[in-house]
């Protein structure tokens, strides 16, 4: 299962991922986290994104993608990954697909978890934290026993100053503009699903299980299925259909190695890239010309029995 989770702060978008994790045994890759690990360990990444950190600049898609590779790549990657925190934006978006496409790994579904902007709205205003310990509490849908009064502790409940409306209103208007495009970017793509997180948390999860068991399920199911929907063709005989399918793939190459030009030029990877779209220029030369022989030798028996 390779899948984006998006939904808004205050959605259940962690609690969620928590469980997929749990159930489906696939990692949950958050690219603070990575970052984070990324530094701590002092990778060539690592130390590219702590000097631009340093030097109070933002870490760049190109150092944020590579390390997404880069751990897509650990064993506990390899039946899937659920990320969160990107992509952000279309080119992220782009620059995603556009590495996954090269590992053979392409998105199978952006999982949104849907919730009213009034429910987001009443649930981060109403958490509440003990000054003591720093459990959490919700006076909206996980009240204390005691009001004001911490569960475990009897520490007094303190309400953090940046969870007023104001705070609160502007942190989801932003929210939602930057997600958007991107939620309309999935749906192009025939990918996006959507979950409505209000209710129990079990029926949610439940809810996202049943959308995820019917994903397509191999890589060229997934391929197709979003192929299909970015450009219907039903009608059009398969031949044209495969076809059409591989100029476009290479059309959207082209593009995305001209914007890896454009981009800060990493010459490592772009070699590699490079040099496995010559092998899959190869690979497609090789199948139609197995398919030219395969014609030539059916007219030769025709020929034949005639
Ligand atoms: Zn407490």
């Amino acid at each position: 299962m390779r899948i984006v989770l998006i939904g808004a702060p205050g959605g259940g978008k962690g609690t969620q991922a928590k469980l997929l994790v749990d159930k489906y045994g696939i990692p949950q890759i958050s690219t603070g986290d990575s970052l984070r690990a990324a530094v701590k360990a002092g990778s060539p990444l690592g130390v590219k994104a702590k000097q631009a950190m340093d030097a109070g600049q933002l870490v760049s898609d190109d150092i944020v993608l590579g390390m997404i590779k880069e751990r897509l790549a650990e064993s506990d990657a390899q039946n899937g990954f659920i990320l969160d925190g990107f992509p952000r934006n279309i080119p992220q978006a782009e620059a995603l697909d556009s590495m996954l496409d090269d590992e053979d790994k392409p998105l199978q579904a952006g999982l949104l978890i849907d919730v009213e902007f009034n429910i987001l709205m009443q649930r981060l205003t109403g958490r509440r934290t003990c000054g003591s310990c720093g459990q959490m509490f919700n006076i909206h849908t996980s009240p204390p026993r005691i009001e004001g009064r911490c569960d475990k502790c009897g520490g007094g409940l303190e309400h953090r100053a940046d969870d007023n409306e104001e705070t609160i209103g502007n942190r989801l208007k932003v929210y939602e503009a930057e997600t958007a495009p991107l939620v309309d970017y999935f749906r192009k793509q025939g990918k996006l699903r959507t979950v409505r997180g209000v209710g129990e948390v079990e029926s949610i999860f439940s809810a996202i299980q049943r959308v995820l068991n019917s994903l397509p399920s191999g890589i060229a199911a997934a391929k197709e299925a979003s192929d299909l929907a970015a450009e219907p063709v039903a009608e059009a005989p398969a031949k044209t259909i495969a076809k059409k399918t591989t100029k476009k793939k290479k059309a959207t190459k082209k593009k995305a190695t001209s914007k890896k030009k454009t981009a800060k030029k990493k010459k490592t990877t772009k070699k590699k890239t490079s040099s496995k779209k010559k092998v899959a220029k190869k690979k497609t030369k090789k199948k139609v010309a197995k398919k030219k022989a395969k014609k030539k030798a059916k007219k030769k028996s025709f020929r034949k029995k005639r």
